[in-house]
């Protein structure tokens, strides 16, 4: 058969990192071993009974059989506005600073193509999401990495960037509680980071992905909660997290008029909106009990305190997450976050994500989610005793 070349722009795009990992592991289950598999962020619980039936109900309704309007229903807009207003104090106007999308990535993935030219630079987190790259990449754009180095509590240090690199740079790409390091942001850092992008005339993207997901009793802040953050930038929500509902596809984005009209206008070449019912069921999840919510930050955070206790009675010496559902943790001595990752798959049959997959700076890291039971994370535990390495 005639196999045809993908287009330059294809090519292009960065490679799958874990692509390879999911292929070890592959390997290592087909051998017939029992794997701990810690390295996805795919939330394990079902989502909330309500919120399926609310699907199930809305499905049966015709006027969701055709297209749904450009632009996302009312309703779920309206929905939004109140779960801004009653979870973070921030008014939104339903019809300028809303877009509803198809899952957080794809507004971080649109989001370049918005409002980026070829050439133009995009401060991104090291390490960050690698969603982020792609999304630059389909833009032609070029990144800057920011560290975010334990030190400064996984926070960039925008004092340290290059002011030529800054005065080329347009998007400033950020995310707390953040993914891989686990840290949460401070009102101070957000704050600092809105007069940081008026001065340098930049477009702030706080991704909340885990803004449901605070630990210690500390709720995680909206980037919006800062005065003056909707003259300078956008967050993007998901419904993936917080209510289980990765699946789903259905997230939003909120903020500066300009942006999400950039956003809208973007997504009107490209789709028409989400299926009717998956909006209604994502109105219910916003409006409705909240403590599916509690329930589900509660279960991460007993099973956050088992297994970083584990792994203390074991010896490691290891860092407890803030927020959202990954552990952040040092490689010992000798090994790559490679290398380790490597080991810990071979010999003890327990996947971890090498640090290096998400940027250079996440080297002498893997990341462990949290999102299996709490016998499993101290089963993975005892094996990683038992290769004595600690
Ligand atoms: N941002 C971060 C940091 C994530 O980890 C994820 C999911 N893994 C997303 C965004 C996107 O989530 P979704 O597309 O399911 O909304």
């Amino acid at each position: 058969m005639k196999q045809f070349e993908q287009s330059d722009l294809l090519k292009r795009l960065p490679k799958q990192f874990f692509a390879s990992l999911v292929q070890k592991v592959g390997k290592v289950v087909a051998e017939g071993h029992d794997v701990i598999n810690l390295g996805q962020g795919n939330p394990d619980q079902p989502t909330p009974a309500h919120i399926v039936s609310s699907l199930q109900q809305a499905a049966e309704q015709p006027i969701h059989h055709k297209y749904s309007p450009f632009r996302g229903h009312g309703f779920l807009k309206d929905a939004v506005v109140s779960f801004y207003k009653r979870e973070y104090g921030v008014e939104l106007d339903p019809e300028k600073e809303i877009a509803i999308l198809f899952g957080g990535k794809a507004g971080l993935v649109e989001i370049p193509q918005c409002i980026m030219n070829p050439g133009d630079v995009a401060l991104v987190p090291d390490p960050g999401y690698p969603d982020y790259w792609s999304g630059i990449e389909l833009a032609h754009g070029k990144m800057e990495y920011m560290p975010l180095l334990e030190e400064n509590n996984f926070l960039p240090d925008y004092s340290r960037l290059s002011q030529e690199v800054v005065n080329q740079a347009k998007l400033l790409l950020l995310n707390y509680p953040n993914n891989p390091t686990g840290a949460i942001a401070t009102k101070e850092f957000f704050e600092e980071t809105v007069s940081f992008a008026k001065k340098n005339d930049l477009c702030v993207v706080h991704d909340f992905a885990y803004g449901a997901v605070g630990f210690n009793g500390k709720k995680p802040i909206s980037f919006l909660e800062s005065k003056g953050a909707k003259e300078v930038g956008i967050e993007i929500y998901t419904l993936s997290k917080t209510y289980n509902m990765a699946g789903w596809r259905v997230g939003f984005a909120v903020g500066n008029e300009s942006v999400i009209e950039a956003i809208n206008l973007l997504q009107d070449h490209m789709y028409v909106s989400l299926f009717g019912a998956i909006q209604e069921a994502a109105a219910t999840a916003l409006l409705e009990s909240q403590e599916c919510v509690h329930e589900l930050v509660s279960l991460y955070e007993k099973r956050k305190n088992t297994f970083i206790l584990s792994l203390r009675e074991i010896g490691w010496e290891v860092k407890a997450p803030e927020g959202s559902f990954f552990a952040w943790l040092k490689v010992p001595h000798g090994y790559t976050s490679e290398s380790f990752s490597d080991l810990l798959l071979e010999r003890a049959h327990v996947v971890v994500a090498p640090g290096i997959g998400f940027g250079t700076h996440g080297e002498g890291y893997v990341r462990v989610g949290l999102l299996t039971s709490e016998e499993r994370l101290i089963e993975a535990a005892s094996r990683i005793k038992a290769l004595d390495l600690f």
